[in-house]
């Protein structure tokens, strides 16, 4: 598992970075007052090699994923992958934002993100559409593979 800055450094070859702030300047997240990746890989490669990734402070949580950085990244660096590996360091410490955490725990109970409640149900009667179903089979698949991933739940 990755843990230290130098890792993620290896990793993601960061070091091929020339820091021409291309993946900023796509990053629809920074222009919204969100995360800059370039911040973030600048981060990494001037951390010491040895220092804990968990402890780069950065706005990783604010990242939307869509990979706009990775795409016009002209090293082909994986921009992307690097803030997420950052994300994964944050859940597993438990230091994941509140919401991202609810929402986990929702999707491990019910097997989906958000729940089903009588504001839903009466909204899809209204559209004709079949009550949502509760699949006990479904949702024990997904929590075994949630827990091969090391998501841990109460
Ligand atoms: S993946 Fe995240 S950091 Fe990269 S461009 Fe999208 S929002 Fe910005
Ligand atoms: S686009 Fe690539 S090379 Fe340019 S700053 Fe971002 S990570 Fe570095």
């Amino acid at each position: 598992m990755l843990r230290t800055a130098g890792d993620i450094v290896s990793e993601f070859s960061l070091s091929r970075c020339v820091r021409c702030g291309a993946c900023d300047n796509v990053c629809p997240s920074g222009r919204n007052g969100g995360i800059h990746p370039d911040e973030v890989i600048y981060a990494l490669i001037d951390a010491d090699a040895l220092s804990d990734a968990k402890d780069i402070r950065a706005d990783v949580w604010k990242c939307l994923m869509c990979h706009r950085c990775s795409m016009d990244c002209p090293e082909g660096i994986d921009v992307t992958g690097a803030v997420r590996s950052l994300r994964y360091m944050d859940a597993v410490s438990g230091n994941s934002p509140k919401r991202f955490r609810a929402a986990s725990e929702t999707l491990v109970r019910e097997g989906r993100a958000f729940p089903v409640n009588d504001i839903v149900d009466r909204k899809r009667a209204e559209l004709g559409l079949e009550e949502l179903s509760y699949d006990t089979d479904s949702v024990n698949e997904l929590r075994k593979i949630m827990s091969a991933t090391g998501f841990r739940y109460e």
